[in-house]
């Protein structure tokens, strides 16, 4: 097995040491190793299983996968965003496992609803705005940023973030094409600047006046805030009357082709469980799946809040539709 790992992972990040114990687990993550490593050691410690993994961007790691096929010496993928864990169930890189132990710990709304993928952490994609020029009464939507009472004033990140074609997708889902689409073309009408290229760029634009309002992942703010205490920014919780915050998840599953299926399963279930939630959700400022685990207290400062309950599955399910309107509408 190492002999095969390692000239294939010469451009990434091979750690931790393989065991000659009989348990083993190989992860392709999407996640970055600071996110992932603490909780890695941990389980190593606990169970002795050993774990190697390499990290790289969703798109190559998936290209990887499919490549190797039956060779491939992965048994669990993590990546970041519904729609890239959903294109990763349609490519057929991930197996049907039905646990009770994810369905317990996993909201069904976070998890596939064919057992291939399951949330592990949980993102909002809120909106965020300027404390100096905006009062959170003239907030309300998504939708209400295409209002005209916002023309040059918004900022976002563009469109080819995955972030961002999530949420259209949603907004397909819950509103239909048309409707969608007036939507986004009225963002695009209010932009104060062209589209970002991350979420923290466009939260930095906001704060230095350029425009007064964004949509950004609540852990993009947070770790803004923690290095800028007093920034004049803050959070604020759309679609509160009506369908709820857009939410998003980080996740993962096991490999069609994994070689070490069931120890990949029991690490999958470890990661969704009490025991693990806390730090997997803390280290990166997201939210806990497992209901039964609270948030960093960090996170938990910014209020409670209702968030969609549409499966994020949907998000890939619809997320060619949302590129081609988006594209249709100008958002680049
Ligand atoms: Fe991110």
């Amino acid at each position: 097995m190492i002999r095969r790992l390692i000239p294939l992972v010469c451009a990434a990040t091979l750690a931790a040491p393989i065991a000659s114990a009989a348990d083993e687990v190989v992860v392709y993550s999407a996640r970055n190793e600071h996110l992932i490593k603490p909780l890695f050691d941990h389980y190593t410690a606990k169970t002795g299983t050993a774990i190697t993994y390499i990290t790289d961007k969703e798109g190559p790691l998936l290209q990887r996968l499919k490549a190797e096929g039956a060779r491939t010496p992965a048994d669990m993928l993590i990546t970041v965003d519904a729609g890239n864990l959903w294109y990763a169930a349609e490519s057929g890189v991930l197996a049907a496992i039905d646990s009770p132990v994810l369905n317990a710990n996993v909201p069904a709304n976070l998890r596939d609803p064919q057992g291939r993928w399951y949330g592990l952490s949980e993102r909002a994609r809120t909106i965020v705005y300027s404390t100096e020029r905006v009062k959170p009464e003239e907030l309300s939507s998504y939708e209400d940023l295409a209002d005209p009472k916002w023309k040059g004033r918004l900022c976002l990140r563009t469109s080819k973030k995955v972030y961002n074609q999530s949420l259209v997708a949603t907004l397909i889902a819950r509103l239909g094409e048309d409707q969608a689409e007036q939507i986004v073309r009225g963002w695009v009408d209010n932009l104060a600047a062209a589209p970002f290229s991350n979420d923290t760029k466009a939260m930095e634009a906001v704060a230095a006046g350029q425009c007064d309002v964004t949509v950004v992942n609540t852990y993009y703010f947070g770790r803004l805030q923690k290095k800028q205490p007093d920034v004049k920014l803050a959070i604020f919780w759309p679609n509160q009357d009506s369908s709820g915050v857009h939410i998003n998840v980080s996740g993962a599953g096991v490999t069609q082709h994994a070689k070490h299926p069931e120890a990949a399963q029991k690490l999958l279930e470890w990661l969704s469980s009490a025991e693990a939630q806390g730090d997997f959700a803390a280290l990166n400022l997201e939210f806990p799946v497992n209901p039964t685990v609270a948030p960093d207290p960090a996170v938990a400062a910014w209020g409670t809040f209702k968030a969609d309950a549409l499966n994020v599955n949907e998000a890939g399910r619809l997320q060619a539709d949302a590129i081609r309107l988006m594209d249709r509408a100008g958002y680049r």
